[in-house]
């Protein structure tokens, strides 16, 4: 059985962290992210886009986080991500997913207002909690295409929540999805934020909050990748986030990162070795170290309990 997503977030509520959210496509990332959270005794949400669902189905997945979350000593909760399909967002609540987002932050206030209430009444009809999104997180990812970035107005957040109902809530505070996320500096705005916080009493969650490490960025450079631009969210900003009262945290793309750098070392170090075991193997051991790092910055190491 899955932990409730928002009983883990009440909780980082009260302790002042963040809860790790780390996006799942296959295997050998599953297993990274949960032998991390094992080791540092932290819990943690896995989380399915309607890309990954594409590509490996919504019963694969399911059944791989579920043998996670049996053989794993820690909480571990499922999360549909970004859900924009209502289809896929049905599908998933039937199935028994911890918790469900409806992003219907594209669209005007009202259509937003609805389409989130809809599946709040379906998703709380059988206890399953649900994310929305206010304003849009900029950048472009899996099936979210690439946007400008709307802050969300701390106001029309207090409207939002009371009409909808929803259990925690996705803010555009400057984070933006990807590997490529800012031409300049990253400028996340801390007062709006804050003023968020005051307003709001759910948990507030950050996406495109990925910290795009140079050590991992300069491996995959060694072996043929080419990332020039490429830029993340600083840690102090995180931590700053999480002062604020930020307590999910999504990531992604630090996971791809990780991936495609092992895979690319493993392949130009070896290329006699067709063991796809010897292949995917060390990706799986540095999406443990990357999500390691992701724990120890949000603070949710040591709240297993
Ligand atoms: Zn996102």
């Amino acid at each position: 059985m899955f932990h409730s997503t928002l009983k883990l977030l009440q909780k980082a509520q009260r302790g002042r962290y963040a809860v790790p959210h780390f996006n799942i496509n296959n295997m050998e990332i599953v297993q990274g992210v949960t032998r991390a959270a094992a080791t540092l005794r932290s819990p943690v949400i896995l989380a399915t886009s309607e890309g990954s669902l594409q590509y490996a189905g919504m019963n694969y997945l399911y059944s791989l986080a579920q043998t996670a979350s049996e053989v794993t000593p820690i909480p571990i909760a499922l999360h549909l991500d970004h859900g924009q399909n209502e289809e896929v967002v049905r599908k998933a609540i039937l199935i028994g997913y911890s918790s469900v987002m409806i992003d219907a932050s594209h669209e005007p206030f009202e259509r937003n207002v609805q389409k989130t209430k809809r599946i709040v009444q379906l998703a709380h009809r059988k206890d399953i909690a649900v994310e929305a999104e206010l304003g849009t997180i900029g950048g472009a990812e899996d099936t979210v295409r690439e946007r400008k970035i709307q802050y969300t107005d701390p106001n029309t957040a207090q409207e939002f929540v009371e009409r909808t109902d929803c259990d925690f809530l996705a803010v555009a505070i400057g984070t933006s999805h990807g590997a490529y996320k800012f031409a300049g500096k990253p400028s996340l705005q801390h007062n709006i934020l804050s003023q968020i916080r005051r307003r709001v009493q759910v948990p507030l969650v950050l996406h495109g909050a990925s910290a795009v490490p140079r050590k991992i960025v300069v491996l995959a450079e060694k072996y043929g990748a080419s990332l020039q631009g490429v830029r993340g969210i600083p840690d102090a900003q995180i931590k700053k986030a999480i002062a604020n009262g930020v307590t999910k945290i999504n990531t992604d793309t630090d996971l791809r990162l990780a991936f495609d750098a092992a895979v690319r070392k493993a392949l130009n170090n070896s290329p006699r070795d067709v063991d796809p075991r010897h292949i995917l193997g060390p990706a799986r051991d540095l999406i443990q170290h990357v999500a390691e790092q992701r724990i120890r910055l949000f603070g949710s190491a040591g709240k297993a309990s």
